[in-house]
């Protein structure tokens, strides 16, 4: 099946949502694509708390607002996977059921995917204990013990998010530094239900065969281990750009983000990225709707002059 627009993007995370408002807003045939429910992160995200205008809303309101603003000037939303883009007069877009997309100018909005632990026991217990999204599964853990690795804003955000349910929630950082802003550190340092373990990494994950029943830590500096007798365990450990699809354009940075110029098009004339996506200093929700809005005016403004 072929499905023709003047515009595609593909992602409805905040960045895809917003390109999409100003371009329909602007008159043009927009669709936007996505493989899951629209909202990106922000489905992930327990509290948004740095949103103009708005001192805390739940990310997953943030995500239901935009996405009914998304589509209120007539953009499309159509299910699909993408699984190549063929550049051309009009670039298709091929999803993974056999649906081509066709248009002149195409948006990758698709931001990025949760990085493994990629140690023993992982793999077998996802959904089993294991879970990398906070949000979607704290509330299986009341009054049990888990842990958070990372040491950046979202395994403490995240942590922080838990012990409203778990008994104790442990913080496993492989170094002394946080990576996260002062005050969400402040404010995990501060939770009387939050132990932080430094200088440790993650080296098995433990199960009754049914369910995660430990995490054994190590700590390389003094050469000993340890067993934390926790039953959830979520891996914030960072995350790797959704660009697999893009390795036949030669588009990317050697961490296979998107290089864009500052009206977020990239070498290939009409193909943009937005949002997390995209090589960039900070990954944020405003950051991202910025990316969004100054691809599609630049879409808009090349389509309307050729
Ligand atoms: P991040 O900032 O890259 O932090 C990843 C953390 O995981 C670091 O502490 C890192 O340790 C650790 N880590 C990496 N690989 C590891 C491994 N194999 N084993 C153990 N620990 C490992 O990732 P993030 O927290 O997901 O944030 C991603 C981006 O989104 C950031 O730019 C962040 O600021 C932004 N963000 C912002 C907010 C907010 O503003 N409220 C909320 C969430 C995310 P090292 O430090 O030792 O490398």
């Amino acid at each position: 099946m072929k499905k023709e627009y003047d515009f595609i993007i593909i992602g409805a995370g905040p960045a895809g949502m917003t390109a999409a408002i100003y371009a329909s807003r602007a008159g043009l045939h927009t669709a936007m694509i996505e493989s899951g429910a629209p909202g990106g992160k922000l489905l992930k995200t327990n509290e948004i708390s740095n949103w103009p205008g708005i001192q805390k809303e739940p990310g997953t309101q943030l995500a239901m607002d935009m996405f009914e603003h998304s589509t209120s000037f007539g953009a499309v939303y159509e299910y699909g996977r993408v699984k190549e883009i063929i550049d051309g007069e009009k670039k298709q877009v091929i999803c993974e059921d056999g649906t081509i997309f066709e248009a002149p100018a195409v948006l990758v909005a698709t931001g990025t995917r949760e990085r493994l632990l990629n140690i023993p026991g992982e793999k077998e217990n996802i959904g089993r204990g294991i879970s990398y999204c906070a949000v979607c599964d704290g509330a299986f853990f009341r009054g049990q013990k888990v842990a958070v690795i990372g040491g950046g804003n979202s395994a403490l955000e995240e942590a922080v998010y838990l012990t409203q349910f778990a008994e104790k929630v442990y913080i496993i950082m492989r170094r002394d530094v946080f990576r996260a802003d002062k005050i969400v550190v402040d404010e995990a340092k501060k939770n009387p239900k939050i132990q932080i373990i430094q200088k440790a990494v993650p080296a098995e994950i433990l199960d009754d065969g049914q369910h995660v029943s430990g995490l054994r830590i190590s700590y390389p500096e003094d050469k000993r281990e340890e067993i934390l007798p926790v039953s959830g365990i979520f891996p914030y450990i960072g995350a790797d750009p959704v660009t697999d699809f893009l390795k036949n354009m030669d588009v990317l940075d050697s961490h296979g983000y998107m290089k864009v110029n500052n009206s977020m098009e990239t070498s290939v004339s009409l193909l943009y990225g937005a949002g997390d996506v995209c090589s960039k200093v900070l990954r944020q929700v405003v950051t991202a709707v910025n990316d969004g809005a100054v691809a599609a005016q630049d879409v808009f403004h090349k389509l309307k002059l050729s």
